[in-house]
Order: C-alpha cells, then structure tokens, then sequence
C-alpha cells in the first residue's frame, strides 16, 4: 500500500508517518528529513537546499523528485508513506509516474486538516531526538523523562532553523499556493480521505486507521 499524507506543516504528519511504521510495516519517505540529512552532510545541493528551507519556500520540484526516484529504486514489500511529498502539482505527477514504472500507483491520500493557530502552537513547541528523529511537543508530546528520549534514550534535541514565526508565515503561504491544489488533484482521482487532524495523537491515528482498514 501507498500512502501519502498531505497537510500544512505541523499538521501532525511526521508523527503519525512514524505510528503507521509501526503499525503497519511501511516504509516512512520524508523530503524534509532527507532534504535536512543533505543540508548535514555538506553537499553543494544540501546547502543551497538549507538557505530556501530556512526561507520557509519550497526546493526545486526537480531536487525533491530526484530524492524520491532514488528511494523508490529499492522496492518495501508493505509500501511506502510519502510524508510531506508530493507539495506541487508537478511532483504529483512525477510521483505517478514514478510508481507506475514500478507497477504500483498511490492507493490513498490522507488530507490532514488542522488550522492555522493549532499550527502555530504546533510548530513552536516542536523538538526532534537528534538520534532517532523522534518527534516531540513542549505541550503535547514532552518525554516521559524530561531530557530524554523515550525511543532510544538519546540525550541530545534539535529545533528546526524553519520552526519559527517568519519563515512558518511563509512555509503557510507556499502550502495553500502551491500545495493545497493536490486537494482537488487527488479528490478527483478518488484518492482522498480528509481526517480531522486537531484531536489527541491517538484519536487522530484511530481515525486513519479506519480509513486504512476501509480500502
Ligand atoms: P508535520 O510533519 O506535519 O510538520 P509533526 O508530526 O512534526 O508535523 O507535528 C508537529 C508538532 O505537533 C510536533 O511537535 C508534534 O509532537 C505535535 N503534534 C503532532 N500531532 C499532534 C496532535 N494530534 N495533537 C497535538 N500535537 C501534535
Ligand atoms: P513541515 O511539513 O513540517 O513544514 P518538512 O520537514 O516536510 O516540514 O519540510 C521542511 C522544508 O523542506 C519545507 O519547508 C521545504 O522547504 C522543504 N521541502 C520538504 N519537502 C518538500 C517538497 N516535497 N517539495 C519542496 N520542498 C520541500
Ligand atoms: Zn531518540
């Protein structure tokens, strides 16, 4: 099965990318993650890649389509969660495309619907294990030991440069521009389930996992 979970950032996508890892054995395809592994490993491209994400604009459809062909040339037997891919029109295309090359297509499209001032509480109290990638909340998701992760046990946090009240301004703004088209793109394909993304971490995986269970 292939998924792909849309929705403004800080909707909650990451976080339940990595409950449906879990869950149902899928393999977790994140542009972000791979797009700030690049900016960390110094390449030329992760550079000039970290300048337009601190912005708060989207990289090059080219890029992020080159990320995902790579990742795709390794097939994952339960399938994969595009997670904060495809963003523009053209990338879903290429997505299609892509799969179909592989004999596979995009089975369902999550829509995560959260508004913006969840988002920006969302945003701002947002910290990641620095081992693991674990997603946190100052408010809504602490660890369970202050200062250490509940998955690996690591001691080290990172906030995101992006995580800030600029560029999310601007991270919005791209999302309804360039983003919130690929609404109308999958519903017309028949590929779109809208879940309500503002409940409890777990009401709102309990609600993707009935629409999973449905297909
Ligand atoms: P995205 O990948 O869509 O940007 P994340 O999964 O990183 O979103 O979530 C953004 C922040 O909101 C994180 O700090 C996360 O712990 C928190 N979060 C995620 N889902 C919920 C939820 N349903 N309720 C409250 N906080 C949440
Ligand atoms: P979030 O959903 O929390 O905003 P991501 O980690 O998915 O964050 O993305 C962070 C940044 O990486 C985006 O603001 C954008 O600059 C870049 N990025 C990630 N995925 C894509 C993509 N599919 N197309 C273009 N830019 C992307
Ligand atoms: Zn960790």
């Amino acid at each position: 099965m292939n998924l792909i979970l849309l929705g403004p950032p800080g909707a909650g996508k990451g976080t339940q990318a990595k409950i449906l890892v879990e869950s149902r054995g899928l393999a977790q395809l994140s542009t972000g993650d791979m797009l700030r592994e690049a900016k960390t490993s110094g390449t030329e491209m992760g550079h000039r890649a970290a300048e337009v994400m601190n912005r708060g604009q989207l990289v090059s459809d080219e890029i992020v389509v080159g990320l995902i062909e790579e990742k795709l040339e390794a097939p994952h037997g339960a399938g994969f969660i595009f997670d904060g891919f495809p963003r523009t029109l053209a990338q879903a295309d290429a997505l299609g495309a892509l799969l179909d090359r592989h004999g596979q297509e995009v089975d369902a499209v999550i829509e995560m619907r959260v508004d913006d001032a969840a988002l920006v509480s969302r945003i701002s109290g947002r910290f990641t294990c620095a081992t693991c990638g674990a997603v946190y909340h100052d408010e809504t998701k602490p660890t369970a030991k202050p200062g250490v992760c509940d998955v690996c046990g690591g001691t080290e946090f990172i906030r995101r440069a992006d995580d800030n009240a600029d560029a999310l301004k601007q991270r919005l703004l791209e999302y309804y521009k360039k983003t919130s088209p690929l609404v109308g793109y999958y519903h017309a394909k028949g590929l779109l389930h809208g879940v309500d993304g503002l409940g409890e971490i777990g009401a709102v995986s309990a609600e993707i996992a009935k629409v999973l269970d449905k297909l």
